[in-house]
């Protein structure tokens, strides 16, 4: 059976299609990367946004007419949410809830009745995530959150909070890492919770996973910034764990805040970082914000603007704010026009744009380890540690893909506001995967 697999939306919906791949693969099935070779198609939804909604119900409808004769399996957020809209879409066989997704290659096996070739399920498993191009793997580490921030729709569509084994985890870092993955990113719902259920924690994991596995970049993916304990900064001590922290601040106005039921205040999360760049050095801070949340004055907007100026964040990402049904947030009075959203987000944009630059700026001249994640003699693509992108000029004759090599940062992409460097002359600082393995 040949089995593509596609997501949208966040990086736990990337990380679990990561691995239906490989339990896919486990029974027997091969990957394929075109639609049309497919026997069957499993799409992971998302319903963060009514324009997420659209991108997965249009998803779902095209990948029906490309292949007709494929099954079609619908998951993920929108699918939970609207299981009924979700199945009635033409071509969709089998709906599988979030709940039960961490059995969905099972219940896919046992409902569709899948024809598997077990003599390969013993095979190396060979077609794994570097035949996508992938340095960087993400692992799922827990699902659901127990809070019910006021815009939120993924907690209603994720459910309780459900934490993976570390044991199991770590298995799954091993097995990446001898695949060639370089990078490791946890991801989950809310991950600073992360351990309450099964007597365990972050800070804990993140050390385990340094102590038993040979990975050379761990990080983690965004992170409330809340839950996190005292000792949580010593964890970067180890040059393994990558100093970029993605922490959501969604406003920088405490009222609202307040009505979007967040559990941090400006003060809190100002005493937050100010911790953070005291004991990470070169630790890159960048967050969420979300512009024009019902009933956001001018004074609370100018509130955030200042807070986002004084806390000088690395990148921002920025969401105008669109009601979700079901939250408690959709029926809150005082909605914003479109054009203030627009204005605001635009407003915002620019002095997002002016903080990385300056942030980028303060690299100028160093020599950096670069996870080259693709390009050619003409340009290799990276990351820093921090997390920040660079193009570098490499020597001639030289597959630098999947190394981490050391980069003079020479210049600012002005256009694509990354940073510009070069590798000639110095050393690579470790192997290629292929000569590891
Ligand atoms: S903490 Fe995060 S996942 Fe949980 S409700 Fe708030 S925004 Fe949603």
């Amino acid at each position: 059976m040949r089995i593509h697999l596609m997501t949208l939306g966040c990086r736990l919906n990337e990380a679990e299609m990561e691995t239906w791949s490989r339990d896919f693969q486990a029974l027997g099935h091969a990957m394929t990367k075109q639609v049309e070779e497919a026997d069957l198609l499993v799409v992971n939804t998302c319903a963060v946004t009514e324009e997420a909604v659209r991108k997965s119900r249009k998803l779902l409808s095209r990948s029906c007419r490309q292949n007709p004769h494929a099954r079609l399996v619908v998951s993920g957020c929108y699918a939970s949410l609207n299981p009924d809209a979700a199945a009635g879409i033409e071509g969709v066989d089998l709906v599988v809830n979030n709940r039960d997704k961490g059995r969905l290659v099972e219940i896919v096996s046992e409902r569709l009745d899948l024809w598997v070739m077990p003599q390969s399920a013993t095979e190396p498993d060979a077609t794994g995530l570097l035949s996508r191009g992938r340095q960087r793997a993400f692992i799922k580490i827990q699902d659901g959150c127990r809070y019910r921030c006021s815009f939120c729709i993924v907690t209603l569509a994720r459910g309780e909070e459900r934490s993976r084994p570390a044991a199991e985890i770590i298995s799954e870092i091993r097995h990446l890492q001898s695949q060639g993955i370089q990078e490791a990113v946890l991801t989950g719902v809310h991950i600073g919770g992360y351990g309450a259920d099964i007597d365990a924690s972050i800070p804990e994991l993140i050390r385990r996973i340094l102590q038993e596995t040979d990975i050379p970049r761990l990080r983690i993916g965004s992170i409330e910034p809340w839950d996190l304990p005292e000792d949580f900064w010593r964890l970067f001590d180890n040059p393994r764990f990558m100093p970029h922290l993605h922490l959501p601040l969604q406003s920088g106005s405490d009222s609202v805040l307040r009505r979007m039921a967040r559990r941090c205040r400006r003060d809190e999360y100002r005493r937050l970082v100010d911790q953070a760049r005291e004991q990470v050095p070169d630790i890159n801070i960048t967050t969420d914000i979300i512009v024009g949340f019902p009933g956001e004055s001018e004074a609370e907007w100018q509130d955030t603007l200042e807070f986002v100026e004084e806390v000088g964040f690395g990148d921002l990402h920025i969401f105008a704010y669109s009601p979700r049904q079901g939250t408690k947030a959709a029926s809150m009075p005082g909605a914003l026009t479109r054009e203030i959203k627009r204005q605001r987000s635009q407003a915002l944009h620019q002095l997002s744009e002016r903080l990385k630059r300056r942030s980028l700026s303060s690299h100028l001249g160093r020599t950096l380890p670069i996870l080259i994640e693709g390009g050619d003699e003409n340009g290799w693509g990276g990351y820093t540690p921090n997390y920040l992108r660079v193009t570098a000029e490499g020597p001639a004759g030289v597959d630098l893909k999947n190394r981490i090599v050391d980069v003079l940062i020479t210049a600012i992409d002005e256009e694509l506001l990354q940073l510009q460097g070069t590798t000639q002359g110095l050393e690579a600082t470790c192997q290629p995967w292929s000569q590891i393995n």
